[in-house]
């Protein structure tokens, strides 16, 4: 017996009405419920369908162990969503008449054309636009609120708002900000006012119900959501991703779908499950340490612009001061593992940063949070047969900035126009969705690795060629916070000072 693959079957599945020529089958059914998708196949080379079926109870099914399927079960409208509510336990214990044989199209209990792993502002924006471009999409979170906690200094650019056409809502947002301010060690404060600060700064969120906006807006394109579901396992047959194992409370279930998008995270497994190799080297990751500190007095701007205070107080990398209202701050340190003898060593270096910004003498915490963020150049690959990553799962964070949620959202929109389409053709190929790999490489690849070399350099600065730089920026002006614009600005004023830089310029 020939079990086909989805896309053999969508391909020979008839996508209007068809009226198998049975009236009746037997199955030996388990107690347990479950979904159950089945193909009806017809030995006299008739084309296959789904099958739905409303079997009798549950206490019907215990009664006897064989249910009959009343004859008019097996016409559905709607093909795509016939399902059997009842798991069969093997193909062999269905029996069947002479005319028809059932081949149980697998042991899944739930199908959909996409299942998307993760709702952060990736994985949503994803299952947004693929559900609006007619996938069945089911889009899956192991936490029970979406967006909760937050792990993240919440600044985001204006444009990637309107870039993926987020309804905007003030719900979302913390505080709109005049731009940045960046500061060397020696206290040199250099000011890019928002028109010109690029992709770092606009709006400081509130991420939680940022992220959930943007699910909301997957939901309302059609995708279904279901909380508290971990995806434990990828479901691989012939070299193809076919779904993903997944718990959701207590209960485990295979998810079949003719696309997996990994979108979980930073700490991804499913592209690992799936062969991806996501792993990161030390240099590549940068530990972070956040608290959400109240109470902060006025000074520097305070809290007019997001900041960020550069040299040995944060090993490569930075301390970040983003405003959320008149005395509140995420404030945050990101440093460079490799440079860390002991992980605990971070809240060292931020407590001791704190302690001496007199802004800060009389604030206190109202939360603290750790987490990881990749400062490494683009993936190889994001795609495969029946799989593609997005987001921090495809490394898609700036490597300079550690921002992640534009990069994500964007690519996540291209994902899902991809996957759109890849349903139409029924073909969900490494080779299709190669258009959307080409797609976010054409949009973000060039910036990652750019800035991913840049600041393989950065970090061999020390505080005095910061505050030289940052002294000579100050005084000649900065009008674009992007590092090729800033390196032009020095050679030119200073060529001395971007020695280092001189591939980049
Ligand atoms: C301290 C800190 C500060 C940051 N500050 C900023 C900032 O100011 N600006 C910025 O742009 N970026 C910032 N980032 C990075 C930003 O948070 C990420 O880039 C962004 O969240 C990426 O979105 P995502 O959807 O790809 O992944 P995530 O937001 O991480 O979402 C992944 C989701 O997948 C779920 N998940 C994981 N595994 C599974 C599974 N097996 N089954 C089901 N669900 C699963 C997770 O619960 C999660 O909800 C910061 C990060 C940190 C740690």
């Amino acid at each position: 017996m020939k079990r086909l693959s989805p896309n053999e079957f969508e391909s020979k599945m008839p996508r209007r009405e068809v009226v198998i020529d049975v009236v009746e089958f037997w199955a030996n059914l388990t107690p347990r419920e479950s979904h159950q998708d089945a193909v009806m196949a017809d030995p006299e080379g008739g084309a296959p369908a789904k099958i739905t079926a409303n079997i009798a109870s549950d206490e019907a099914a215990n009664a006897s162990g064989r249910v009959t399927i009343p004859p008019d079960a097996n016409r559905h409208p709607d093909l795509r969503t016939a399902c059997i509510p009842r798991l069969f336990p093997s193909p062999e214990s269905v029996s069947y008449t002479p005319r028809c044989w059932m081949v149980l199209q697998s042991m899944a209990d739930y199908q959909y054309d996409v299942v998307v792993v993760g709702a952060g502002p990736s994985g949503s924006m994803t299952a947004r636009y693929a559900a609006a471009g007619g996938c069945r999409t089911l889009l899956i979170e192991k936490r029970q609120e979406i967006g909760s906690p937050v792990r993240c200094g919440e600044g985001l650019a204006r444009h990637f708002v309107e870039d993926t056409k987020m309804p905007f809502d003030r719900k979302w947002v913390g505080r709109e900000v005049k731009g940045a301010k960046i500061f060397s060690p020696n206290g040199t404060e250099l000011t890019i006012e928002e028109a010109h600060a690029g992709n770092e700064v606009g709006i400081v969120l509130e991420r939680d119900a940022f992220d959930k906006a943007v699910a909301k807006e997957a939901a309302k394109a059609g995708a279904d959501i279901w909380l508290k579901t971990t995806a434990t396992a990828i479901l691989k047959d012939d070299g193809w991703v076919r779904g993903v194992r997944a718990k959701r409370l207590e209960e485990e279930m295979n998810l079949e779908a003719k696309c997996i998008v990994a979108a979980d995270g930073y700490e991804s497994q499913v592209g690992r499950w799936a062969g991806f190799k996501t792993l990161l080297r030390a240099g590549d990751i940068t530990g972070t340490l956040q608290y959400r500190l109240t109470n902060i007095s006025e000074g520097h701007d305070f809290p007019d612009y997001c900041e960020f205070w550069l040299g040995t107080c944060a090993p490569a990398g930075y301390i970040w001061v983003f405003p959320k209202d008149e005395s509140t701050a995420n404030v945050g340190i990101g440093v460079s593992l490799d440079r860390l003898k002991n992980r605990v060593d971070i809240k060292g270096y931020l407590d001791r940063w704190i302690a001496q910004d007199p802004r800060m003498a009389h604030a206190q915490p109202l939360d603290m949070v750790t987490g990881g963020v990749s400062t490494a150049p683009p993936i190889k690959k994001s795609v495969g047969n029946g799989i593609a990553l997005v987001g921090d799962a495809a490394r898609m964070i700036d490597p300079i900035t550690g921002g992640g949620i534009g990069n994500g959202m964007l690519a996540g929109m291209i994902l899902g126009k991809v996957l759109a389409k890849c349903n139409q053709t029924g073909d969900f190929s490494e080779t299709a969705l190669m258009e959307y790999e080409k797609g976010w490489r054409a949009k973000l690849e060039e910036n990652l690795y750019r800035n991913w070399l840049a600041k393989n350099k950065l970090v061999t600065l020390s505080d005095r060629e910061f505050d030289d730089i940052i002294q000579v920026l100050a005084e000649v002006g900065v009008h674009k916070l992007s590092v090729r614009a800033i390196l032009k600005v020095l050679k030119d004023a200073k060529p001395e000072l971007v020695a280092k830089f001189a591939e980049f310029i």
